[in-house]
C-alpha cells in the first residue's frame, strides 16, 4: 500500500484566489455590463522591454547554427549572467561577493519553496504574519509543523505585523532556527529599515539561526535609507541566504528567471554542533534536481543589466510606483487608511468600520467593482486588511482610483 505525505493533508484548501475567481465570475454573470478592473493580481502588465526582447532573439538565433547552440548549461547558472548580477546588484552597491555564491534559477518561488529541504526537518520557522503563503506551505508539506488549528499551524513562530508595530516584526518569543524575512514586503509593502535588519542579524548570530531573506521587490524601493540587500549589513553573510526575481523587476512572470545568494561562510550544523556551508548543500540539491534555466532566458536577464536594459526596466517600474501613488492618494480621498505603495508595488489598507477583508471584497467589487485581495488570505493577521497592486496599466489603475475616491461607507 502506498502511503501519502499526509503533511500535505494539513494544508487548507488554496481557497483565497479560486474564492476571489468564484466571486468576481458570479458578479460579472449577474453585471454583464460592469466594467470589473483587477488591482487584485500580482502579475505584471507591461511587456518584456526592447533590450531583453532584442538579446533573446540573438541567443535564439545562436541555438539555431551548430556552432553556437548550446544544449545542458551548468545547473547554477551560465558565468556570464552571474557576473553581471555581481558587477551590478552587489559589487556597484559595496557588497563583495563571488560570482559563484549566486545560483541562477526559473524563479524566486522556487527557490524560497525549495530552500527548506537542506534544513533538518527539526529546525522551528518563524515567519512574518501576512506574509507571501509559499514560505509556510512548503514547511507544512515537509513536516515541520503541527496540525491547522484555527486559522494557525501549530509549531511554527508566527510574527505579527500590523499597523501597531509599522508592520516590522518583533525578533521571537521562542527558539526559531530559520526565519523567512520579505523586504519589501508582499502584502503589507512595508521595507525594513537598516536599524530593523542589523537587530535581526545579530540575533541570528546570537542564535546560530538562518534567515531567508526575500527581496523580490527591491527594485521597487525609492527611499534612499531602505537597504536593498541584506548583506548592506554587517554580519549578514555569516547568517543570511538572500533570493531576488527577475519576476516584477523586468516583467518576468511568464518568462521565468531569478536567483539566490548563499555565502560561503554561511553555515549550519549537525546535531553533533557541526559546522556545515550551506553552499555545499545548496549546490548539491541544485546539481542533483534542477538542470538550469534556458540559455536564451538568461541571456534575457543579461540584457537588464545593460544600460539600455537599466533605462528601460526602471521606467516601466516607474509608471507601477505612479499608479501606486494614483490608488494611495484615491484611497485617502475616500477616507481610508492606506500603507505601502512606497518601495513596493503593493497596497495594503485598513478595512473600515471593522469590515472583515471579505465583507470589504465583497464591498468593493459590488460598489466599486473592483477586485482586490482579502488581508486574511496571507495570514490571520492580515485579518481587517486589503491588498491592491499596482501592476494594471496607468488607464485601467487611473479607472479604478476614481472609482475608489467615490467610495462610501
Ligand atoms: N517572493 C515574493 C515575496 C513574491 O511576492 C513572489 C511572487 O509574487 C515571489 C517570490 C515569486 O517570484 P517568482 O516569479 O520569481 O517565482
Amino acid at each position: 500500500m502506498t502511503l501519502v505525505n499526509e503533511n500535505y493533508l494539513k494544508l487548507p484548501g488554496s481557497y483565497l484566489f479560486s474564492q476571489i475567481a468564484q466571486k468576481t465570475s458570479a458578479f460579472k454573470a449577474a453585471h454583464p455590463q460592469a466594467k470589473v478592473i483587477s488591482l487584485g493580481i500580482g502579475d505584471v502588465s507591461q511587456p518584456l522591454v526592447p533590450a531583453v526582447v532584442q538579446a533573446m532573439h540573438q541567443a535564439a538565433d545562436e541555438m539555431a547554427r551548430p556552432e553556437t547552440f548550446r544544449g545542458y548549461g551548468p545547473e547554477q547558472g551560465y558565468a556570464f549572467l552571474r557576473e553581471a548580477i555581481l558587477q551590478h546588484d552587489y559589487l556597484a552597491r559595496h557588497i563583495d561577493l563571488q560570482a559563484d555564491e549566486i545560483f541562477i534559477s526559473d524563479g524566486a518561488k522556487s527557490d524560497v519553496a525549495n530552500f527548506q529541504e537542506i534544513f533538518s526537518s527539526s529546525c522551528r520557522v518563524a515567519l512574518q504574519n501576512p506574509v507571501y503563503p509559499v514560505y509556510l506551505d512548503t514547511n507544512v508539506m515537509a513536516g515541520r509543523t503541527g496540525s491547522f488549528v484555527e486559522g494557525i499551524f501549530e509549531g511554527v513562530e508566527y510574527l505579527p505585523c500590523t499597523a501597531e508595530n509599522n508592520f516590522v516584526p518583533a525578533l521571537p518569543k521562542h527558539r526559531a532556527d530559520i526565519v523567512y524575512l520579505c523586504s519589501p514586503n508582499n502584502p503589507t509593502g512595508a521595507a525594513l529599515t537598516r536599524g530593523d535588519l542589523q537587530k535581526w542579524v545579530d540575533w541570528a548570530k546570537e542564535n546560530k539561526a538562518v534567515i531567508l531573506y526575500d527581496s523580490a521587490y527591491e527594485a521597487f524601493i525609492t527611499q534612499d535609507d531602505i537597504p536593498h540587500s541584506i548583506y548592506e549589513i554587517p554580519g549578514a553573510k555569516e547568517v543570511a541566504v538572500e533570493f531576488r526575481s527577475f519576476s516584477k523587476t523586468a516583467g518576468f512572470t511568464g518568462t521565468r528567471c531569478a536567483y539566490c545568494v548563499v555565502p560561503k561562510q554561511l553555515m549550519a550544523y549537525t546535531a553533533q554542533s557541526q559546522a556545515v556551508a550551506l553552499h555545499g548543500l545548496w549546490l548539491r540539491r541544485q546539481t542533483t534536481k534542477f538542470n538550469g534555466v534556458p540559455y536564451i532566458i538568461q541571456r534575457a536577464a543579461q540584457a537588464v543589466y545593460t544600460p539600455q536594459g537599466q533605462q528601460e526596466i526602471k521606467q516601466n517600474i516607474a509608471l507601477y510606483m505612479q499608479n501606486a501613488r494614483v490608488i494611495v492618494q484615491a484611497l485617502e480621498k475616500a477616507g481610508l487608511q492606506a500603507f505601502g505603495g512606497k518601495n513596493a508595488p503593493y497596497i495594503w489598507l485598513k478595512t473600515p468600520k471593522g469590515l472583515d477583508s471579505w465583507a470589504f471584497f465583497d464591498k468593493l467589487l459590488t460598489q466599486a467593482h473592483i477586485v482586490g485581495t482579502p488581508g486574511v488570505g496571507f495570514g490571520s493577521c492580515g485579518e481587517g486588511y486589503f491588498r491592491l497592486t499596482a501592476f494594471n496599466t496607468p488607464l485601467l489603475t487611473q479607472e479604478a482610483a476614481q472609482r475608489l475616491a467615490r467610495l462610501q461607507f
